[in-house]
């Protein structure tokens, strides 16, 4: 639980997690980062019907991927002996049966290696030198290897440029998401971060019955956490902080998108690996505990 995992670790940990469950785990690249780090999504269950989770938009936020991570490893183990997880009544394999849940735990690469190791991670020179003209210490960067903050880089209602010459989808992380977005059927999105142990589920441009569904799974999954919950009027910090990957998914695809933050919200960057254990505690059941409500609502028992 101590290590610091570097990108390629967790790659490799992804990839031996495929090859050991091949009937029903798949391995995908999603895209590149602009220093050309691929981006890696893992689906278990049935493909065509899934629940998006992903983690590391943020670079500093680094320990949600491993947990991530972790939490495949115990699902793949939970599907192929047909056992629950903590608090559920479907097994795994039932529930995965019919849905799929696509993780995708580290979308921004770059990000992760900046904060973790520092600027000189970076390979290519020009955004190298361009890194280490910054104000913000390498370890605190929440940002590409541009400089631009994926979650505020989603084409939606409350898009804000940052600065001069920015344009929302302009980076390549962003279109790898959309794209996998747009690729299957999906049921809801859940985005892990770290700044509060706090769900929030109020979406601004959607309907009050849209509000009101995504708040219940937002209780339910209070109910696995112990998270507060972020009222309606807390969707964002500041006017310049739209753009987010679930605004995107609930304006395009209009299914259930949710932010859970874990960590406490004095912890400094980058996360310090005690933070590991308890936050796992904490997360674990979560991507299989939405889909167990969605499929109750399917089934008209919500
Ligand atoms: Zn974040």
């Amino acid at each position: 639980m101590e290590k610091i995992y570097v990108c390629k670790e967790l790659h490799t940990r992804m990839q031996k997690l495929a090859r050991q469950y091949p009937q029903f785990i798949h391995l995908d690249v999603i895209g590149s980062s602009h220093d050309g780090r691929e981006i890696f999504s893992l689906t278990m269950g049935n493909p065509r019907k899934v629940l998006f989770c992903t983690a590391g938009i943020h670079g500093r936020e680094s320990i949600n991927p491993i947990i991530l991570i972790q939490i495949m490893e115990e699902y793949a183990r939970a599907y192929q002996q047909k056992l629950p997880i903590q608090g559920q009544t479907d097994t795994v394999y039932e529930l995965l049966r019919e849905y799929g849940i696509c993780f995708v735990p580290l979308v921004n690469p770059d990000g992760y290696e900046i904060a973790s190791r520092g600027f000189s991670q970076i390979q290519n020179p020009k955004l190298r030198q361009e890194l280490q003209l910054q104000d913000i210490p390498a370890k605190e960067w929440k940002c590409n290897a541009r400089g631009v903050d994926i979650n505020r880089n989603f084409p939606c209602q409350s898009y804000r440029p940052q600065s001069s010459g920015d344009s929302p989808a302009s980076e390549k992380e962003t279109k790898a998401l959309i794209h996998l977005f747009h690729s299957c059927d999906s049921v809801g999105y859940i985005d892990f971060h770290s700044r509060g142990k706090i769900i929030y589920y109020y979406r601004q441009a959607m309907s009050g019955a849209y509000n009101q569904y995504s708040r219940k799974l937002a209780k339910y999954l209070q109910g696995l956490s112990n998270y507060e919950i972020g009222g309606a009027d807390s969707e964002f910090y500041t006017p310049y902080s739209g753009g987010n990957s679930v605004n995107y998914y609930s304006e395009v695809l209009k299914k259930p998108a949710l932010t859970v933050e874990t960590v406490e919200e004095t912890a400094s960057f980058p996360l310090h690996t005690k933070y590991r254990k308890e936050t796992y505690e904490e997360i674990h059941a979560i991507p299989l505990g939405i889909l167990s409500q969605i499929a109750d609502a399917a089934e008209g028992l919500l």
